[in-house]
């Protein structure tokens, strides 16, 4: 299984000091009070896994995950996280650590990382397809989405079931080369 090491968010919505934040094995619960933070982490984490609507990410425009300024603190020009995850069952390839970096930039520019090599969005989702893992994978269960997955329809069904089953990759290198 991989597991979520550590998060290191720099400019991500409330995050403007670079924060890491650690998990340790067993059950971890963030507590605070409103508006502290604490979606903003999981928001982190589907961001580095490619989400790619602002309303998902809770905002109007992508923009808006970059921290934006207080009273007594400058907005920045950028948002950048990475998702620090064990890989020593080698479920994402060979290394024992792979690092997933993405960053926005004001100017609407876009980059990803893994480990430190620029990579394209779609290396990040190949790599996390079928690990149980990534932004349509549901590690990331928000409030609603129980209901939404009960209410499905059956095609939607479908491709959570897929998704577990493991060929969702095949799926899509078959459309991608259909479309060559
Ligand atoms: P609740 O208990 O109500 O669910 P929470 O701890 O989950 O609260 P979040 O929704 O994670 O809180 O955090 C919201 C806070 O993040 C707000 O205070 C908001 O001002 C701040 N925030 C969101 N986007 C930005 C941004 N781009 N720049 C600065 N702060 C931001
Ligand atoms: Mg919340």
């Amino acid at each position: 299984m991989v597991f979520l090491r550590q998060i290191d968010a720099h400019g991500f919505k409330s995050f403007a000091d670079k924060v890491n934040i650690k998990f340790d094995s067993g059950v971890t619960a963030v507590v605070g009070p409103n508006g502290s933070g604490k979606s903003n982490i999981t928001d982190a984490i589907r961001w580095v896994l490619g989400e790619q609507s602002a309303r998902v990410m809770r905002g109007a425009k992508m923009e808006d995950i970059i921290f934006d300024g207080t009273d007594n603190r400058q907005s920045m020009g950028s948002a950048s996280v990475s998702l620090i995850l064990d890989n020593t069952d080698k479920v994402l390839g060979e290394k024992d650590e792979v690092i997933i970096t993405r960053k926005l930039y004001r100017n609407g520019d876009s980059e990803y990382f893994i480990n430190n090599e620029k990579s394209k969005l779609r290396d990040i989702t190949e790599l996390f397809m079928d690990s149980g893992l990534g932004k349509n994978a549901y590690n990331i269960i928000s409030q609603g989405q129980v209901d939404e997955i009960l209410k499905a329809k059956p095609l939607e069904r479908r491709k959570l079931i897929e998704e577990a089953a493991g060929v969702m990759k095949y799926k899509s290198r078959k459309l991608e080369s259909e479309k060559k």
